[in-house]
């Protein structure tokens, strides 16, 4: 399968303030190397002489000051741009950082921002650039990801909020799903609640609830790490922006006090979010342009995203291989839980029930056979959790669900480490995975 080795080392060469943007399908490979002056991806510098390989991912190496790389293998789309928003991105880290100062002087807390934006406007790659900026000049900041199709911390489904505070990986992007399995149970792991589906949409009140969690977590976290108090959050977002998504987004930045809000790439949405937070004055609210270079991801794309994230949370990556262990479980010793059924119209409720209680309510799962190839979230609580507040818990890890025997009544997990179960306590959400 190794063709690469075949093919021919190209130079390319980039002027100041230029990038080289480039696609890689799923099943080929590339690999870039800096051969002069200093560039990065998604703001993260790239090392001098090191080869950086990269299967599915679209993105671009950006230069400052002018260099040379050499790209090896078969780019679906490569081509070089001397237009890119750069420099605005700069300005808003550098206008960051003086936030950041004064929160150092006056001891308070640094910035709280929050990037907001339709899908596939670069707010992801804008989110690692501040996070990055932030880490080279010594900060350690917090990434917070409310964006569930994604998971680009952990699995799809979960909102996580990660103390940076070591260089971002150039080739596997922010807190791989494969470093973040291997610490799974230690102080690494990131802070993550699990929502358990793709949209905010499908259910707002729950979508709430776990960000609202989540906010307190990363408080708390705050409070009692100086470094992250001062450097303060970035939060990137999932891209809904209709009037359920205004709505999140309000009740986002009060949860979070976010005192600063960026708007990329849309204009509506801007002028909205003026008249909206016209009266917080707290607010400050910026409107950044989206890159020529963010790619449009489909929905083919974006569902074998999700299955690579989800394959990586349990075998790692080329880089951290992991093995998962496979392991019997009885029916007795865990107990399945699920969020309650979701639509139930008004009109099949029993008079004066409100249909939106149902919404966070838990049900637990007594038919296994309905969790066969589920992804379940292992949480951190007490054996004897009352069940109203089990979704209070934040999530310990993850393990698969390969296979249900009703009649000896165990199910067969994969998990990334090895023994017994921390926890008994399991949420069940909509994503299904097949191993392949
Ligand atoms: P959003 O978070 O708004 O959905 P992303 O930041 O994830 O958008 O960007 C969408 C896609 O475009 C990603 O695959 C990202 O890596 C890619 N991308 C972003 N900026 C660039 C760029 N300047 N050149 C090439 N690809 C880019």
């Amino acid at each position: 399968q190794e063709k690469e080795g075949l093919e021919p080392t190209r130079e390319v060469v980039l002027g100041t303030d230029h990038e080289f943007r480039f696609e890689v399908e799923f099943n080929t490979k590339v690999s870039i190397k800096l051969v002069k002056g200093t560039a990065e991806i998604f703001g993260t510098e790239l090392a001098m002489g090191v080869v950086y390989t990269f299967t599915g991912r679209k993105a671009a190496v950006y230069t400052w000051h002018g260099c040379t790389l050499e790209v090896k293998g078969a780019f679906s789309v490569e081509y070089t741009a001397n237009e890119t928003p750069m420099t605005s991105y700069l300005n808003t880290h550098l206008a960051l950082e003086g936030l950041r100062q004064t929160a150092h002087d006056q001891h308070e807390m640094g910035p709280r921002v929050m990037v907001i934006g339709p899908h596939d406007v670069g707010k992801t790659s804008l989110s690692k650039i501040l996070v990055s900026y932030a880490l080279r000049q010594g900060g350690s900041p917090i990434y917070v990801s409310l964006d569930t199709t994604e998971g680009s911390i952990t699995m799809p489904g979960t909102v996580t909020a990660t103390c940076i505070s070591h260089i971002i990986d150039v080739e596997e992007g922010f807190g791989s799903s494969a470093t973040t399995a291997a610490s799974m149970g230690s102080s690494t792991m990131p802070l993550a609640y699990y929502y358990g589906f793709e949209s905010p949409a499908e259910n707002v009140k729950l979508y709430k609830l776990v960000c609202s969690q989540l906010a307190e977590a990363t408080r708390s976290r705050m409070a009692v790490d100086e470094g992250c108090r001062e450097s303060g959050f970035i939060i990137d977002t999932a891209g809904l922006i209709d009037h359920v998504g205004y709505d999140i987004i309000q009740h986002v930045i009060e949860e979070f006090q976010v005192n600063v809000l960026i708007v990329l790439g849309h204009e509506r949405l801007y002028s909205d979010m003026n008249r909206i937070l016209g009266q917080n004055k707290s607010v400050s609210v910026v409107k950044l342009s989206k890159s020529g270079g963010v790619v449009e991801r489909d929905r083919q794309f974006k569902a074998r995203l999700q299955r690579a994230k989800i394959h990586e949370y349990f075998y790692g990556t080329p880089k951290c291989e992991l093995s998962p262990y496979s392991m019997l479980v009885n029916y007795d010793d865990i107990k399945i839980w699920r969020v309650g059924d979701v639509i139930a119209p008004s009109s099949a409720l029993p008079l004066g029930m409100d249909s939106s209680s149902n919404e966070t309510q838990v049900v637990k799962v007594d038919n296994y056979d309905m969790c066969l190839h589920s992804i379940l979230a292992i949480l951190n609580a007490d054996q004897n959790e009352h069940e109203n507040k089990i979704l209070e818990n934040n999530v310990a890890g993850f393990i698969y669900v390969s296979d249900v025997d009703d009649d000896k009544r165990k199910v067969t997990i994969l998990s990334p480490s090895p023994g017994r179960l921390p926890k008994k306590h399991l949420l069940m959400g909509s994503f299904k995975w097949m191993e392949t």
